[in-house]
C-alpha cells in the first residue's frame, strides 16, 4: 500500500474526489488516503490555506492527489498552488492532451505532452514599479531562466519521451527576441538532446507553434518549455481534446510530486452532483503510473473510454451526456 496525501479542496473538490476514490478502490488501487485540507475552507477554519499538517504530511508520504482550491481574486492569501510547487520544488508541469472518444471536437488523433517548466521565467513575481521623471506610471517585470532548471525539465521530457517510447522532443522558445532568457533554454535543450540520439529533436518559435497546434496538432509527441509559454500552450493542448475538465495534470520534483485537476472550484455547480470527474481522475491516472500501478492505470483508462462511448446515458452534462457524477462513476466502475 503506497501513503498519498488527499487534498479534496474546495466547490465541487469533495464531490470529484470521491468520484476517484470510489473508482480506484473498484480497480484495486493499492493506495492508501492520508486526507488533509487545503484552500479556502482551511483558510475559514484555521486561518492558513496551508495548514502545517498538510505541509508536514507531503513532507513524509511525498505524493499528492490534489482537488481545486477556491483562490480569492485581489485580496485574501496568496495561491496555494502555487506555494505548494516552491515549497517542493516540483519544477516539472506536465499535461498530456490526448484524443478521447465521443469527445467533440474539431481535432482528432491529436497525443502530446508538454512539459512546463514550473519555478522559473517571468512568473517569478519580480515586478516594480519605476519612477519616472515625466510622472508617466511605468511597471516592469523580470524573467529568471537558469541553465540548471532548464537542464532538470529538459531532460525529464527526454527521459520521459524514452521511458514511454515517443519520437520526438520539441522545444518552444523565443530565442529570437529575449536572446538571453529563452535563449538559454534553447542552448542547454541543444546540448541535452545530444545525449538522446535516438529521439528526434526540434526547436520553434512560440508564435509558430500556436498557429501549428491548431493547424496540424498530431505533429507533436512531447513538448518542452519555459512558464508562460506553457502556461498558455498547456491550456491550449487541452482545448484541442475538449478542455480543462478531461485533462489531467501532475507536478513533478526529484523527491516529491503533486497531481492535480486544472480546472477550479466550480462555485456554480456544487452540490449539484453534475461535477465532471475526468480531469481529476487522468490526473489520478498519472499518479498510479509514477508509483508503478501501470496495470491499474490501464484498466481505467479503458474502463472510461468504453464509458465515453455509452456517454448520452452516464456521463455528465459538461461533456454531452445525460447523466450525473454519481451515474458516471458507478458507469465507470461497472465497465473495469
Ligand atoms: P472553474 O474552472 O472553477 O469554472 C469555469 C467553468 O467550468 C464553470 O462554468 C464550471 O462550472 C465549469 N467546470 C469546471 N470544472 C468542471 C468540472 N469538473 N465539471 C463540470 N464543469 C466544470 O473556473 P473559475 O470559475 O474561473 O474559478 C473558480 C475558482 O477556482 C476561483 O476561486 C479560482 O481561483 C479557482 N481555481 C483553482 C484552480 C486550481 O486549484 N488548480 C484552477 C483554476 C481556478
Amino acid at each position: 500500500m503506497k501513503n498519498v496525501v488527499l487534498i479534496p479542496g474546495d466547490g465541487i473538490g469533495s464531490e470529484i474526489t470521491n468520484s476517484v476514490t470510489t473508482i480506484l478502490e473498484k480497480a484495486g488501487a493499492e493506495v492508501n488516503w492520508v486526507e488533509k485540507s487545503a484552500g479556502l475552507k482551511a483558510y475559514e477554519e484555521t486561518d492558513n490555506p496551508l495548514p502545517d499538517d498538510t505541509v508536514e504530511a507531503i513532507d513524509e508520504h511525498r505524493i499528492a492527489l490534489k482537488g481545486p482550491l477556491t483562490t480569492p481574486v485581489g485580496s485574501g492569501f496568496r495561491s496555494v498552488n502555487v506555494a505548494l510547487r516552491q515549497k517542493f520544488n516540483l519544477y516539472s508541469n506536465i499535461r498530456p492532451a490526448r484524443t478521447l472518444p465521443s469527445i467533440d471536437t474539431p481535432f482528432r488523433d491529436v497525443d502530446m505532452v508538454l512539459f512546463r517548466e514550473n519555478t522559473q521565467g517571468l512568473y517569478i513575481g519580480k515586478e516594480q514599479w519605476v519612477e519616472e521623471a515625466d510622472k508617466e506610471r511605468h511597471s516592469e517585470a523580470i524573467a529568471v531562466v537558469t541553465e540548471k532548471a532548464s537542464e532538470q525539465i529538459i531532460r525529464a521530457a527526454f527521459e520521459y519521451a524514452v521511458r514511454n517510447e515517443r519520437k520526438k522532443v520539441s522545444l518552444i522558445h523565443k530565442a529570437n527576441i529575449l536572446k538571453l532568457t529563452t535563449g538559454l533554454f534553447l542552448e542547454v535543450g541543444k546540448r541535452v538532446a545530444e545525449d538522446y540520439p535516438d529521439i528526434q529533436f526540434e526547436d520553434l518559435i512560440v508564435d509558430n507553434m500556436a498557429m501549428q497546434m491548431v493547424m496540424r496538432p498530431q505533429q507533436f509527441d512531447v513538448v518542452v518549455t519555459t512558464n508562460l509559454f506553457g502556461d498558455i500552450l498547456s491550456d491550449l493542448a487541452s482545448g484541442l481534446v475538449g478542455g480543462l475538465g478531461v485533462t489531467g495534470a501532475a507536478n513533478i520534483g526529484d523527491d516529491a510530486a503533486m497531481f492535480e485537476a486544472v480546472h477550479g472550484s466550480a462555485p456554480d455547480i456544487v452540490g449539484k452532483n453534475i461535477a465532471n470527474p475526468l480531469a481529476l481522475l487522468f490526473s489520478s491516472l498519472m499518479m498510479l503510473e509514477h508509483i508503478d500501478q501501470h496495470q491499474v492505470a490501464e484498466n481505467i483508462r479503458k474502463a472510461i473510454y468504453k464509458t465515453l462511448v455509452e456517454k448520452k446515458v452516464y456521463c455528465t452534462p459538461d461533456i454531452g451526456g445525460k447523466g450525473t457524477t454519481s451515474t458516471f462513476t458507478q458507469a465507470i466502475c461497472d465497465n473495469i
